[in-house]
């Protein structure tokens, strides 16, 4: 079927969207959010190896303890021989695409309440460099450092095989599978220490990517993300939750002001990545469903991704839906016939292969689009009308754009239209009151960019 001039993939549409809501979509000559079929994709989503995964993680718990504070020195035991190992992974991949991943080792010195004395944090990252605009960087992560009970027990077994093994396996098998490809923008692949002691390993890479220079549009953080046996009992190898912040938290009092009578408050680019990876990974993963959560993080609690928010970066963190208290953050033992220790025995490599695949697909879609607009303005108070406007941010041009809309209180975008090559689209007798609308660009190839919120609440680049 055809709509608005471009073909609906019949999987595409039913992605937040009822089939009533859809049909009287159709009928007002709209549609959701429908992604055009990309073979690149979908092969991409049958490419994670679940074998792959298991044996990153078998690794990683072999070292003993990952605690950041542990042996640096020991080939064997410690987080110094676990980094020289993803080190020597990212090297492996790197030779097998021809020398298409450069690996670097940012580092900063720190100290804090679980860092009594100065100590080296130390990240692995691998840098896959996009052939046409190398300054845009999609950025994967996890952390490679594990704890027990006490965070300051740097000797006792810390296996860390759900938090967070799974997390950079996801990263690693990533990097097998797009490193096969090539693409316009950079993609990079962090593997980070030192979350466990104050999340320290997310501001190297957030300062490293600054002092770099890289325009980022997304961090995706994984942590906590191959368990499907959830402490209530619910088991579910079907969902995966995705936290983004909803307002951005470098907003100024002036923008905050702005945004009160403008709206915004779910609309910060972190949210608009978000709803992003959950239509770009239902649309090619069957029987799979990512749940937007929307807060920074689980409550109370944190994560490597806030820190490039902290820096005005967009970044969201994925983690399972069914977390276990009792293999978390726990010395090994069993108790009251309970067992407790984040033992690779709780972890789900089926499951986790289709975490990898969604990360895979989110980076390869965005790294494949050009960059989402800049300058996104709205107006259209007092008239039954809405006028969007934008321009292209820099790096490849966008073919087209495309507007997107949705009910106020819709979690992720209903309704889009087709901008063509203009800069500027007007929505007659839709109003502004009533909708939330935002601005994504297009490549020649079909490939979308997330949708940009109008002014500084949705804007993806700093001003
Ligand atoms: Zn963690």
């Amino acid at each position: 079927m055809k709509i608005a001039g471009r073909a609906v993939i019949a999987g595409a549409v039913t992605t937040g969207m009822a089939v009533a809501g859809m049909v009287a979509a159709l009928a007002a000559g709209v549609c959701a959010a429908a992604i055009p079929e990309q073979p690149l994709l979908r092969e991409i989503a049958a490419a994670p190896d679940a074998a792959q995964l298991q044996a990153t993680v078998q690794a990683l718990v072999g070292f003993g303890t990952r605690h950041s504070l542990s042996d640096t020195a020991s080939p064997k035991r410690g987080i110094g021989a676990a980094r020289r190992w993803a080190q020597a992974r990212f090297e492996q991949i790197g030779r097998d695409c021809g020398g298409c991943l450069s690996v670097v080792t940012p580092s900063q010195s720190v100290a804090g309440e679980r860092v009594p004395k100065p100590a080296d944090i130390v990240d692995v990252v691998a840098i896959q460099r996009g052939t046409t605009d190398p300054g845009r960087v999609i950025v994967l992560t996890g952390h490679i450092d594990s704890r027990v009970s006490d965070p300051m027990n740097v000797t006792a077994d810390a296996p860390g095989a759900d938090d967070d093994a799974s997390g950079v396996a996801v990263v690693i098998e990533t990097a097998r599978i797009l490193s096969g490809h090539k693409f316009p923008a950079t993609i990079v692949y962090g593997v980070l220490s030192g979350e466990e002691q104050g999340l320290y390993g997310g501001k190297v890479l957030a300062d490293y990517a600054k002092a770099q220079g890289w325009r980022v549009e997304v961090d995706l953080n994984n942590d906590i993300v191959g368990g499907t046996r959830g402490q209530n009992g619910v088991v579910d190898n079907t969902r995966l939750r995705l936290f983004s912040e909803g307002t951005r938290v470098v907003e100024t009092a002036e923008e905050a002001k702005q945004r009160r009578f403008e709206g915004g408050e779910d609309d910060s680019a972190s949210r608009n990545v978000a709803r992003y990876a959950k239509a770009v990974a239902e649309t090619y993963l069957p029987n799979w469903t990512v749940a937007l959560v929307y807060r920074l993080d689980r409550f109370g609690r944190g994560g490597d991704h806030s820190a490039f928010n902290a820096l005005g970066f967009p970044a969201v963190r994925f983690t399972e839906n069914s977390e276990d208290y009792r293999h978390q953050h726990q010395d090994l033992r069993t108790q009251g016939g309970v067992e407790y220790g984040d033992t690779i025995a709780h972890v789900d490599f089926a499951y986790l292969a289709k975490v990898a695949a969604t990360n895979a697909l989110t980076a390869a879609s965005m790294a494949s689009a050009p960059p989402p607009p800049a300058n996104v303005s709205i107006s259209g108070a007092v008239t039954p009308d809405t006028q969007l406007s934008w321009s292209a941010a820099p790096g490849v041009p966008a073919d087209s754009f495309r507007v997107h809309w949705r009910d106020t209180t819709a979690p992720v975008w209903t309704h889009s239209r087709d901008a063509g090559k203009s800069n500027s689209l007007t929505l007659a007798n839709v109003p502004i009151d009533d909708f939330v609308f935002g601005v994504a660009a297009v490549s020649a190839e079909g490939f979308e960019s997330p949708v940009v919120f109008p002014g500084a609440a949705g804007a993806f680049w700093a001003r």
